[in-house]
């Protein structure tokens, strides 16, 4: 019985692009070749910032390139009831506290915060708060696949954590770490610029008692000024119809093992190619290649 079971959590922000493809091919083959699930998990936590449509283009782009995921899609915008009742939980003991902080308060300290509001655990009357998870000294270390060993001082490096906006919304480091819980995720491989983030995922899980999956940060593809590939930097989503083209360039910049030409006209027989030749040792810790040399 295999017990490896991994995740795509795409946010439905914007459209896949080439850099997202290249982290759910790395998750999905990653699963695929050690005999696992690959399961999938709609981070819709933030309607505001959601582009109406993307969900369900995302899932036909994930079909399009032949990454077909196992059982039901996850859809975060349902599990508000887990968040909810995790808060409860972490309120009784003393784990979280509400917090009135402004911007400005939080300025003073460079964005970390000091436990201004630790010790206070019940809902202030008439003012707008958000619940934050209290961190204590402890060094959080792991070594991740592909990036080594990481460390953070949590009180230091990182400060009370936000679990729940002042706006009300859930936010992503609660729900992810509740999700890869439920989900029962073995083995999490996503981009390296959620590496920073990592730490204070393992510190809640400890503090929920949760099993730690085995991380993966693989390099997050940038374009030329070094921005990381987003709507924001209009980064152009990507084509269906060039699906075995795309899947090609994404193994190109895991630097993979690449098919002959008559394996890369058409998506199965490439992705069963990079599946019999997947290798997570071969990819590099830092992008070698800029977004330009993969031109789309
Ligand atoms: N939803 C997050 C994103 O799209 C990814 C979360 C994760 O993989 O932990 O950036
Ligand atoms: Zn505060």
């Amino acid at each position: 019985m295999n017990d490896y079971i991994g995740r795509f959590a795409p946010s439905p922000t914007g459209l896949l692009h080439i850099g997202s493809l290249i982290g759910a091919l790395a998750s999905f083959l990653d699963a695929r070749a050690n005999q696992g699930q690959w399961l999938l998990r709609m981070e819709d936590l933030d309607p505001p910032r959601e582009m109406p449509g993307a969900a369900s283009a995302i899932l036909q782009s994930l079909e399009d390139h032949g990454l077909a995921w196992d059982g039901e899609v996850l859809w975060q915008s349902q599990r508000h009831d887990a968040y909810r009742q995790v808060i409860d939980d972490l309120l009784l003991a003393n784990k979280a506290f509400y917090c009135t902080c402004s911007r400005s308060d939080l300025q003073a300290s460079h964005g970390i915060y000091q436990g201004q509001c630790r010790g206070c655990v019940t809902p202030p009357a008439d003012q707008d708060f958000a619940l934050r998870l209290q961190v204590d000294d402890r060094v959080v270390s792991f070594d991740d696949a592909i990036q080594g060993r990481f460390s953070q001082q949590l009180d230091n490096d990182v400060g009370d954590v936000v679990l729940q906006r002042k706006d009300g919304l859930f936010a992503y480091q609660l729900a992810v770490v509740v999700d890869d819980a439920y989900q029962a995720i073995s083995h999490v491989v996503r981009g390296s610029d959620l590496l920073d983030s990592t730490p204070r995922q393992i510190y809640l899980q400890q503090v929920m008692a949760y099993t730690t999956p085995g991380y993966t940060h693989i390099p997050v593809i940038t374009n030329e000024q070094g921005d990381k590939l987003s709507k924001q930097t209009f980064a152009a989503p990507l084509d269906s119809h060039k699906a075995a083209k795309n899947i090609y360039l994404a193994l190109m910049f895991l630097n993979q093992p690449l098919p002959p030409e008559d394996l890369s006209q058409r998506v199965d027989d490439i992705l069963a190619w990079a599946l019999a030749n997947w290798s997570v040792d071969r990819i590099p810790s830092v992008a070698g290649l800029p977004q330009s040399t993969i031109a789309l």
